[in-house]
């Protein structure tokens, strides 16, 4: 959501005048976009922050823009009087208040109504920024901002906001913007992204804006991320299925494996629904790949609760989970109301065992698609000189070849699989 968040707004300095610089020394304008969804997110943020400070001692004429969940949708006053020399602090996806501030140190105060106003109706018309233009492969809507689901442990929801689907028609015009831009692949993102629609009257479903896009000529590839299993619709899932641009893969949360750890999280699922869910996935989209995240440590966590999302990942075998170590967040309900009770050493075994168990399930996983030829969408040159891109069940796969191999879909022979990607030659 950042990635999209930091395009938008440096498209929207684009259009003021402004480029890209590698930098920050020479910059006019620093804008950091921040997360902080667990306090290492945050330290991080903070730790830029004040690597800053002497840039603009430095130079008095810079101007340095906070962004994102460090600042949220409320005035912060605190933030505020803690970073001094932050000219402009801008809630997550809002270029306003920076390009409000630009213009009036510019002296164009005058031209700032009809300047935000365009921008508002360019808004469908996103431009890539000219350092992505002619490289960028796939790209990112957002379809939902905010969230209003409020998990006891998520700070999202206090620093986005509450839940709002975008107009239908603001993220079809931005699809086709991205497409005439040599766009292949568009991921759809929102915080519970399979909502989308369910907080407005007459808005499709995510399935309709899905069978929407696909109807776009020269988009290739439509992901989205990411989804609660309470919303996961048959009607999602049959459009994952029926419709070849809509890549069979799905992240889908489970957080933990527990029925009272869940509650405690205010899910709203139990370890049985979650299981039942992905049967019908796998059921209804052979060959799909899924992926969780999970929590461990959360506060009360026992060992033998623990034991139960590990049976659970070990059961099911998900093709990618994406762990974290329970992270108090302040404000949130588990903070305000529960004891942080599992030793951090504690927590990082618990983090270990799932990591081990899943990159043993990943090998296994990756193991099936040794020798089979599948198509890959190529995105760039690695480091090492490798053409990296994904299957449609999003794996990573490099391939050595001295062809412009970008923005194309090739049959690739799989040669070698490991647990995190896998090496493979073009099929003749
Ligand atoms: N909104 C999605 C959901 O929860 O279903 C995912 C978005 S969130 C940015 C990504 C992940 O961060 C969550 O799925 C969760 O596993 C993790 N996370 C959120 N809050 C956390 C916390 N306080 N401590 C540790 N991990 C956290």
């Amino acid at each position: 959501m950042n990635v999209a968040d930091s395009m938008r707004v440096a498209s929207s300095l684009e259009k003021l005048g402004y480029h890209n610089t590698e930098k920050p020394a020479e910059a006019d304008v620093i804008i950091l976009n921040t997360c902080v969804v667990r306090q290492s997110a945050e330290d991080k943020a903070i730790g830029r922050l004040s690597s800053l400070k002497p840039l603009k001692t430095k130079n008095p004429d810079l101007v340095i823009n906070l962004m994102g969940c460090l600042v949220g949708v409320k005035d912060n006053p605190k933030l505020k009087k803690r970073f001094p020399y932050v000219d402009v602090f801008s809630p997550p996806s809002d270029p306003s208040p920076l390009i409000k501030h630009l213009l009036e140190k510019e002296g164009k105060s005058h031209e700032l109504d009809e300047t935000l106003t365009r921008f508002a109706y360019m808004d469908g018309d996103l431009v890539i920024p000219d350092t992505d233009q002619g490289n960028l492969v796939s790209s990112f809507i957002p379809v939902v901002l905010g969230c209003s689901h409020a998990c006891t442990y998520c700070i999202i929801p206090y620093r986005r906001g509450i839940e709002k689907s975008r107009d239908p028609q603001e993220i079809l015009s931005e699809a086709h913007a991205l497409v005439q831009q040599s766009v292949k692949e568009i991921t759809l993102l929102g915080q519970i992204v399979d909502r989308y629609g369910l907080d407005q009257t007459d808005y499709p479903t995510l399935a309709g804006i899905l069978r929407r896009l696909h109807t776009i000529d020269g988009l290739e590839r439509i992901r989205f991320l990411t989804s609660h299993p309470n919303y996961m619709t048959d009607e999602i899932l049959d459009v994952v299925a029926d419709y070849p641009k809509v890549m069979p893969h799905i992240e889908v949360p489970i957080q933990a494996g527990n029925d009272q750890v869940l509650e405690n999280m205010k899910r709203g699922y139990t370890n049985q629904q979650y299981r039942e869910l992905v049967a019908k996935i796998r059921e209804k989209i052979p060959g799909v790949s899924i992926a969780t995240d999970i929590i461990v440590g959360f506060p009360g966590e026992t060992e033998s609760q623990f034991q139960d999302t590990y049976d659970l990942l070990a059961d099911l075998k998900m093709d990618v989970a994406h762990l974290a170590r329970y992270s108090p967040r302040t404000g949130t309900v588990s903070e305000r109301r529960m004891e942080d009770g599992v030793p951090d050493e504690e927590k990082w075994r618990r983090f270990r065992l799932l990591e081990d168990l899943q990159e043993g399930i990943a090998t296994e996983i990756h193991a099936t698609y040794l020798s089979k030829s599948i198509p890959i969408l190529f995105e760039e040159k690695s480091k090492k000189g490798r053409w990296r891109g994904r299957t449609e069940t999003n794996k990573l796969v490099f391939v050595e070849s001295n062809e412009d191999l970008r923005r194309q879909v090739l049959p690739v022979t799989i040669d070698w699989t490991g647990p995190w990607s896998m090496l493979g030659h073009l099929t003749n």
